[in-house]
C-alpha cells in the first residue's frame, strides 16, 4: 500500500522538476523506497528494474555498501571543508588529480560544482572571463545543437536547444545560437556518416561566419545527445567538430555530463574520439547519484589566462559554498575506483552486446521505428508508420501510456518527448537483466498497440 499520508504532502508541498505542476496534483508521487544493484522497490513494495540508473546517473547500480562506508568515515572526520581562501581538503585534491589522469590530456585545471547545470554555467563564466582577459571582450557568443541538453539553470538553459526549457523562462540569451541536431532518422538527406558529419561541420562554419569569428567564444556539445532523445552522431563527428572549432578559433566544450564515467565504453566519450577539448563538464556518473557533484576541467590556457587577467590582488570571483565538497569528492573517488578496480567499466563493456541485441531485436516490433546506441546508453523511437517514419498523433500521449504500462510490467525507462523511449542500464547489469529488460519492454509496447 502506497501511504497516502505522503502522497498528499508531496502534492501540497515537493515541487517536482521537469514536472506538469497541475498533472502532478491529479496523479501524486510514485514513491521509491530502496535500491538494490539494478532494481528498485517502490513504497507499496512493487519491485521495478531500472533501465535508466535513476537519472542516467547511478552507474554503478544501487546499495555499493563500499561508497557508503567511505561516505561515513569522511563524514566522521570531516564533513565539510570549504575550498575558499586557500584551504583544501585530501579528497577534493586526489580526486581533481584523478581526474586530470582519466580524461584527456588537454585538461589540466578541475573546478568542482554540485552538478551538470552549474558545472555548465561555470564554464560560460570562465570563458567569459577568459576572453576579457584576453583583451577580446567582444567573443561573447556561444553555439550549440538543436535538442542537445546542458541544463536548466539561467545560463545553461539557454544552451540547451528544447523548446520547453525556454518556453515562459526568456531564453535563449541573445548570445546564444544553435546549429541543426545531426539526427539521422530524422533530419539527413543523405544517413552516410560523411555527409552527416559534413553537414554539421558547414553548419557551424555557416553559423560562425554569419556572427563573426571575433564575436563566437564556443562551441558546446554532448558526444551523444541525451535529453533530446539519444542522439548518436556518427563515429568521427566529435573529432571533426573540434577540428573546425580550431581552425575557426572557437573554443571547444564539450559536456560529457551523461557521456562520461563508462557510460558509452570507455571512460569519456572524448577518449574514444581522440578529441582534446577546451573545457569539458561531467557530474551524474562521477558520484553515480550517491551524492551530488559536477565538474568543469580546463585547459592550462584557459587556466592561465584567467589567473594572469585578474591581476596580482584581486581573486576570481567565481565560487559556491559546496565546491569540491569532501564527501562528495571521497565517493568520487570510491565510485572511480568500482569502475576500475571493481571491474564496472569492463563489465559494462562486455555486456554491451546484450545491450545492443536486444535494441536490434525490438526493431521487429510494430511500434519501433529506430534502434540506436553507443554503450550503454540507447534509445527506441515509437512511430506510427515504419515505413514513412511517421510520428504519432501527440494528441495520443502515447509516451504517458507507455511510461505506465512500463511501471505496470516492473520497468523504468525515460518516454521522451516525440514517443522517443531512451534506455541507460547500470554498468553493473548482467546478460539476465538484459533478458528481463527486454522481456518486460516486449509486454510494455504489447500493451499499448
Ligand atoms: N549536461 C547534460 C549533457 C545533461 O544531460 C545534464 C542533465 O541531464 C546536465 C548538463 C545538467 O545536469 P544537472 O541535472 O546535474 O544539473
Amino acid at each position: 500500500m502506497q501511504d497516502d499520508s505522503l502522497v498528499s504532502l508531496d502534492k501540497q508541498h515537493l515541487i517536482h522538476p521537469v514536472t506538469n505542476y497541475h498533472a502532478h496534483e491529479h496523479r501524486g508521487a510514485t514513491i521509491l523506497k530502496s535500491g538494490q544493484g539494478a532494481y528498485l522497490t517502490d513504497s507499496t513494495g512493487k519491485e521495478l528494474l531500472d533501465a535508466f540508473s535513476g537519472l542516467w546517473c547511478v552507474n554503478v547500480g544501487y546499495g555499493q555498501e563500499s561508497i557508503v562506508q567511505a561516505a561515513e568515515a569522511q563524514m566522521r572526520t570531516l564533513p565539510y571543508a570549504t575550498g575558499y581562501f586557500h584551504f583544501s581538503s585530501e579528497p577534493a585534491i586526489k580526486l581533481a588529480a584523478k581526474l586530470v589522469e582519466i580524461t584527456p590530456t588537454s585538461l589540466q585545471h578541475v573546478y568542482f560544482t554540485l552538478g551538470g547545470s552549474d558545472a555548465v554555467d561555470s564554464t560560460i563564466r570562465f570563458i567569459v572571463n577568459y576572453f576579457n582577459s584576453l583583451g577580446k571582450p567582444q567573443k561573447k557568443h556561444f553555439i550549440s545543437i538543436e535538442r542537445g541538453y546542458h541544463g536548466s539553470s539561467s545560463q545553461s538553459a539557454g544552451l540547451t536547444a528544447l523548446p520547453v526549457f525556454h518556453r515562459h523562462f526568456d531564453l535563449p540569451l541573445p548570445n546564444q545560437h544553435r546549429i541543426p541536431c545531426p539526427y539521422a532518422y530524422r533530419n539527413a538527406q543523405d544517413t552516410s556518416p560523411e555527409a552527416i558529419i559534413a553537414e554539421s561541420v558547414m553548419a557551424l562554419k555557416n553559423k560562425v561566419e554569419e556572427l563573426g569569428v571575433d564575436h563566437v567564444a564556443a562551441f558546446f556539445c554532448e558526444p551523444v545527445i541525451g535529453s533530446g532523445g539519444v542522439i548518436v552522431p556518427p563515429k568521427g563527428w566529435l573529432k571533426a567538430m573540434q577540428d573546425c572549432c580550431n581552425a575557426l578559433g572557437v573554443l571547444f566544450v564539450v559536456d560529457e555530463v551523461i557521456t562520461g564515467f563508462g557510460r558509452t565504453g570507455p571512460m569519456f566519450a572524448s577518449l574514444a574520439e581522440d578529441v582534446t577539448p577546451d573545457l569539458m563538464t561531467m557530474a551524474k556518473g562521477l558520484t553515480a547519484g550517491y551524492a551530488p557533484m559536477g565538474a568543469v576541467m580546463m585547459s592550462d590556457a584557459i587556466y592561465q589566462g584567467i589567473a594572469d587577467g585578474c591581476g596580482p590582488d584581486a581573486p576570481v570571483g567565481h565560487g559556491y559554498t559546496y565546491s569540491a565538497h569532501p564527501v562528495s569528492a571521497t565517493i568520487a573517488l570510491e565510485v572511480i575506483r568500482l569502475y576500475e578496480e571493481g571491474g564496472l567499466l569492463a563489465n559494462g563493456q562486455a555486456v554491451t552486446c546484450h545491450f545492443e541485441a536486444g535494441l536490434t531485436a525490438m526493431l521487429d516490433h510494430p511500434l519501433v521505428g529506430d534502434a540506436r546506441s553507443r554503450g550503454l546508453l540507447g534509445a527506441l523511437e515509437l512511430v506510427a508508420n515504419k515505413n514513412k517514419k511517421t510520428p504519432f498523433d501527440p494528441a495520443l500521449k502515447l509516451s504517458e501510456r507507455v511510461s505506465t504500462a512500463a511501471y505496470k510490467h516492473g520497468l523504468i525507462f525515460r518516454a521522451f518527448a516525440d514517443n522517443i523511449l531512451g534506455f541507460a542500464p547500470a554498468l553493473c547489469y548482467t546478460k539476465e537483466d538484459f533478458n528481463l529488460l527486454f522481456e518486460r519492454l516486449k509486454r510494455t509496447l504489447d500493451d499499448v498497440l
